[in-house]
């Protein structure tokens, strides 16, 4: 077709590239930042590192108007609730970026109060390693989310498409905070 048209300074593409390569350069992520990872996550906005570069630096800290959350730092149990109601009203398409050994894998924390991995309770896209990461390493967690954008067809109805994993606790939160008993005088 390209071959036919008369003038160079008409462009043609896939209906579906244009709308990815839009979604792909204008990712609004909505920081979960709860420890030291968080420092590494603003140090990736800022001058030194511009996350601009990737149209990814409009952080949102209403989950309504992002769609690419970056858990940043150990989630403690106590904060699962929390995650999982900001995950859950993130606009669709959305995609999760784990930041750091303790996101992906409770890190050094392998306690009863820290969560083990939230990929046990929101599907990941992403895993960045390190402890923590570099905003470099970030910056490469973003370009994949880019590469799964790119390679994406357009989500039926706006969804994405399920990854088949567990999205509610496998276990009963216990009502916080524990009351106490006092026995006898
Ligand atoms: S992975 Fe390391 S740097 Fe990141 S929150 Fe855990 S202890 Fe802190």
């Amino acid at each position: 077709m390209d071959a036919a048209l008369p003038t160079d300074d008409i462009l043609t593409t896939q209906l579906r590239h244009a709308v990815n390569w839009a979604r792909r350069c204008s990712l609004w992520p909505m920081p979960f930042a709860t420890a030291c990872c968080g420092i590494e996550l603003m140090a990736t906005a800022s001058s030194r590192f511009d996350l601009a570069r990737f149209g990814a630096e409009a952080m949102r800290f209403s989950p309504r108007q992002a769609d690419l959350m970056i858990v940043a730092g150990r989630v403690a149990v106590k904060m699962l609730p929390v995650l999982q109601r900001v995950y859950q009203q993130m606009t669709e398409p959305k995609w999760v970026i784990s930041m750091g050994a303790c996101a992906s894998t409770g890190g050094v924390f392998d306690t009863y109060a820290v969560v083990q991995g939230i990929d046990q309770f929101i599907p990941v896209d992403v895993y960045v390693p390190g402890c923590p990461p570099r905003p470099e390493t970030l910056m490469e967690g973003i370009m994949a989310i880019q590469r799964i954008v790119d390679n994406d067809g357009i989500p039926p109805r706006g969804l994405r498409r399920p990854l088949n994993i567990a999205l509610e606790p496998t276990h009963v939160l216990k009502p916080q905070p524990t009351p106490l008993t006092v026995h006898g005088n």
